[in-house]
């Protein structure tokens, strides 16, 4: 048995997964490399943090993931990695094989995700060193989005740029393709649905018949709801403002608008709901009504667009454990057919609807690793 090695590079962390390399991959264990740049530290599932103070950078990262796993699991042999990587572009509506020239390809796409990119084909780069018989394969956040129809796919621009790439993509695909083939499993039933993904990054996504037709993010993973450090949806007139009559330059304002706004930028307090929702600042509770706020209006929005809907499904840290935002999220939502069940909700279930309402609400806790893992087997041959 061979097995498949799963990467998801973060700005400050590495993320991995071992898998046994079957059809139905099986897990073999978890676990993260985080403050990467920083006091770097190995974090096992399972197993005590490690402190790393001679990784400064994704490769040294990768290299302690790998002598971790060597020790922890001599047996692995690894066949296949398979990366998160955030941007597809225009092209790429499934996963791909990677090669050198390929790298180089997406690289052309680091200025549309600055922040993210860049570390998520140098997690490719120190793979393809590490590993360099197995198999490479790319798994996009955006791909899951590209079938959108135009009208979910472009802005108000001027054609030209739409056809340089600058388009609205939708993010978290890994994660809704997951939660799209668990519905089709467990929830065949239900054609229209909308999913909240509400994690640090949060979006929503509008699913007909398992596909995407539009999400709330856009050309970056900026847009949309409000999430843990980054600002959700903002009329560009603010940024145009920020420039002209603040000073403040490019970088200053990514910095804003990714690192220090959404929840901990409104509370002053925390990016963490958990501490959020154990606060009496004032100042969190606005956080938190504007947060379901704008999940609500969204719900609305992509309703409109899938002509109602038949389900609602919560995933993500936030989706899959709090409770009282999706009460908060779903009170008064009765005119469109949803009504939790208190109990079910506050014990997370997996239908939290009352059986009377005409939308099924779930809890699906969503899984990008293993979407990974079965792309990089699918691309074995
Ligand atoms: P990421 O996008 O980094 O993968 P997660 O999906 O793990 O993030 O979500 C992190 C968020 O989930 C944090 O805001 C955290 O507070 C929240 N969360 C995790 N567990 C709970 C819980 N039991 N109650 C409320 N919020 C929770």
């Amino acid at each position: 048995m061979t097995h498949v090695l799963t990467l998801n590079a973060g700005s400050s962390s590495l993320k991995y997964g071992l898998y046994e390399a079957a059809q139905d991959p099986r897990v073999v264990t978890h676990g993260r490399v985080g403050r990467i740049g920083g006091a770097a530290q190995l974090v096992p599932d399972g197993a005590d943090t490690r402190p790393l103070p001679q990784v400064t950078d994704h490769a040294g990262a990768l290299r302690a993931v790998l002598d971790h796993l060597r020790a922890s699991h001599p047996q692995a042999q690894i066949s296949a990695v398979g990366h998160r990587v955030v941007h597809g572009g225009m092209d790429h509506a499934a996963p791909v094989l990677l090669d050198v020239a390929l790298v180089e390809d997406l690289d052309r796409l680091s200025p549309f995700a600055p922040l993210h990119q860049p570390h998520n084909l140098a997690g490719v780069r120190a793979a393809m060193e590490a590993f360099p018989k197995a198999r490479q394969v790319a798994c996009f956040d955006t791909a899951f989005h590209r079938g959108h129809p135009f009208v979910n796919d472009t802005f108000a621009l001027p054609r030209a740029y739409y056809d340089k790439g600058v388009r609205r993509y939708g993010f978290h695909g890994l994660s809704y393709d997951y939660i799209a083939g668990e519905l089709a499993r467990s929830a065949p039933d239900l054609s229209r649905v909308v999913v909240a993904h509400l994690g640090n990054g949060a979006s929503m996504c509008a699913l007909r018949d398992g596909r995407s037709v539009a999400s709330t993010m856009g050309f970056s993973a900026l847009d949309g709801l409000p999430m843990g450090t980054r600002v959700g949806q903002l009329d560009p007139g603010v940024v145009l403002y920020l420039m002209a009559q603040e000073g403040m330059s490019a970088d200053q304002i990514s910095d804003l608008l990714y690192k220090d706004a959404g929840l901990k930028g409104m509370s002053g307090i925390s990016n963490d709901m958990r501490e959020l929702l154990a606060s009496d600042d004032p100042r969190a509770g606005e956080a938190l009504d504007y947060y379901t706020f704008r999940i609500r209006r969204e719900l609305g929005a992509l309703a409109a667009v899938l002509g109602g809907i038949d389900g609602l499904v919560f995933c993500g840290g936030i989706g899959e454990n709090a409770a009282p935002i999706r009460a908060r999220v779903c009170d008064g939502m009765e005119w469109i057919g949803i009504t939790l069940d208190a109990a079910r909700n506050a014990a997370n279930a997996p239908v939290i609807s009352n059986d009377n309402g005409a939308v099924r609400v779930m809890v699906i806790p969503t899984d990008e690793e293993i979407v990974i893992a079965r792309a990089a087997v699918a691309l074995g041959g």
